[in-house]
């Protein structure tokens, strides 16, 4: 009998518990990876996890490539396919006779459903289908306050979950001695029937502008490997971190795992081990640990609440009088505000496919205060530009920052980019190497979209407005 692996946002081998017992079943083993289409839920909205951004789908192509050789080197061939999973997975299970069917768990609502209802008809069929831990440090169920609901401030939800073990991460799984002929031969047909496809074909890279080629690839190395070469030289990330995390021209202040953790090329107990093996000061090691609880807090409401990159969770911020611009928009996008950090953030954004957590934090609070447009038009471009847009931790940070989430930075805390500039990158490092045309006067760099002060003054007001209709 075979097992069918349903590979999703866990594109590793090592620390792997679904592969580990799909393996442990003691049969041959197919994973499958899907670029999954699955139409609409019953309540007219989106079934299923959140269509993939750009930057993301180019970020999985590279790391599926890498993913198939490492998988084939354990024995195990990954097969890819397109379509509904409440379709694909039951008929590829049919089709190669797999008495069960094993995944990673994933946690927003609409996946959640999904994969609920591929578990119904894989059980109507026969087969058996197990989910596994393995995105986050605490299934979200588990940290519960003492009535048994759930955290919406960020502190108490720390203090509950740190108590909760995590374990040792898993070894990658001894090799198989498989695949089979017969089994290569049935999965050779489904190819040829167009059941299942190939991975240049599902044409996950393929969008337009091409962006990423040039300039991304610059900066990244997608997989398994390279993630875990980094996470063994994360001292130089986590080594003063408590001190430097907030500056963004030192280029290693922070780790840049969050694409590793989004794509699960890391799992975070990976990432939380090497941690607390790590030689550095104890106070540079929780300020880090403290960060990937903050990941663990934002599927916990993600976890809780559908929608959440749409809805504001505090629901008066449904009344707040935004002025949708497509002008100023463009201009955040693009890095051309004539505000020097944000424009740096931006175009980091846009060169590298990441930016730095100081800066995406000013450079939301710009677009959602002073320029006073939806927060959720600033979540979705980070969305399609970030190769870290993770559907939790985006719309729980724009909410952070708009004011309008759980545990939310009150909204009269408006950020003075020139402010934050000064304190944070105070020889200017960070905005000459993104925007080192700004100090000339030939250039051509624009003049600033809004006044600061005035503009925060107007923000306050429209928060008036918003209470009186609230
Ligand atoms: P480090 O500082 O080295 O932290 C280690 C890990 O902890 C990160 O990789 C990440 O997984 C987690 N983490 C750190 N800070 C946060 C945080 N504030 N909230 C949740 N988890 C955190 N992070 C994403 O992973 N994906 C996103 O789509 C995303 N969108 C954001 C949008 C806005 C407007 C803001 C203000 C923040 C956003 N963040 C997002 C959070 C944070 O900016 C990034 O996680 C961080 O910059 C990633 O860099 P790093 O890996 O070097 O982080």
């Amino acid at each position: 009998m075979t097992t069918l692996l349903w590979l999703r946002d866990d594109l590793r081998t090592l620390d792997h518990e679904a592969l580990t017992a799909a393996v442990e079943d003691g049969a041959d083993v197919v994973a499958l990876w899907i670029r999954e289409e699955p139409g609409e839920a019953d309540d007219g909205g989106r079934l299923g996890p959140r269509p993939l951004g750009a930057a993301v789908r180019w970020w999985y192509h590279r790391s599926l490539e890498q993913l198939s050789v490492r998988l084939e080197a354990l024995g195990i061939p990954l097969v890819f396919a397109s379509g509904d999973p409440r379709s694909v997975v039951p008929e590829l299970a049919g089709s190669l006779g797999a008495g069960t069917v094993r995944w990673s768990r994933r946690y927003a609502p609409r996946s959640r459903s999904l994969d609920a209802e591929v578990k119904t008809l894989l059980g109507a069929a026969g087969v058996e289908a197990h989910s596994h831990a393995g995105a986050l440090l605490t299934e979200p169920w588990t940290v519960t306050t003492a009535a048994g609901g759930n955290y919406r401030v960020f502190t108490p939800f720390h203090r509950a979950a740190a108590q909760i073990p995590v374990g040792t991460p898993l070894p990658a799984p001894e090799p198989l001695g498989g695949p089979p002929h017969d089994l290569l031969a049935r999965l050779a047909r489904l190819h040829d029937d167009g059941s299942l496809t190939s991975l240049t074909d599902l044409a996950l890279a393929d969008t337009s502008p091409a962006w990423w080629e040039d300039t991304v690839a610059e900066h990244w190395a997608p997989g398994e490997s390279a993630a875990v070469e980094e996470l063994e030289a994360i001292e130089a990330g986590v080594g003063g971190y408590a001190e430097t995390r907030d500056m963004p021209g030192d280029r290693e202040s922070t780790s840049r795992l969050s694409p590793r953790l989004r794509s699960g090329e890391l799992s975070p107990r990976q990432v939380l081990t090497a941690a607390h093996a790590a030689d550095v000061p104890d106070q540079d090691r929780a300020a880090f640990v403290r960060q990937l609880y903050w990941r663990d807090f934002a599927w916990s409401l993600t976890y809780h609440h559908p929608d959440l990159d749409r809805m504001p969770l505090r629901p008066e911020f449904r009344a707040f009088p935004y002025a949708p611009d497509d002008h100023a928009l463009r201009a955040w996008a693009r890095g051309r505000t004539g505000i020097r950090l944000v424009d740096a953030g931006m175009r980091q954004l846009w060169q590298t496919g990441w930016m730095h957590n100081r800066v995406r934090m000013t450079a939301a609070s710009l677009l959602v205060k002073n320029l006073l447009q939806p927060w959720q038009d600033g979540e979705a471009w980070f969305w399609d530009t970030l190769v870290d847009a993770d559907e939790a931790n985006n719309p729980v940070s724009w909410q952070w920052v708009a004011g309008c989430g759980a545990d939310a930075s009150p909204y009269f805390r408006i950020f003075n980019p020139d402010t934050q500039a000064k304190r944070f990158d105070p020889e200017g490092v960070y905005v000459a190497r993104w925007v080192p045309e700004a100090d000339s006067p030939l250039s051509g760099y624009p003049e600033p979209v809004v006044d600061l002060r005035q503009s925060r003054a107007e923000a306050l007001a429209a928060l008036d407005v918003m209470k009186e209709r609230a």
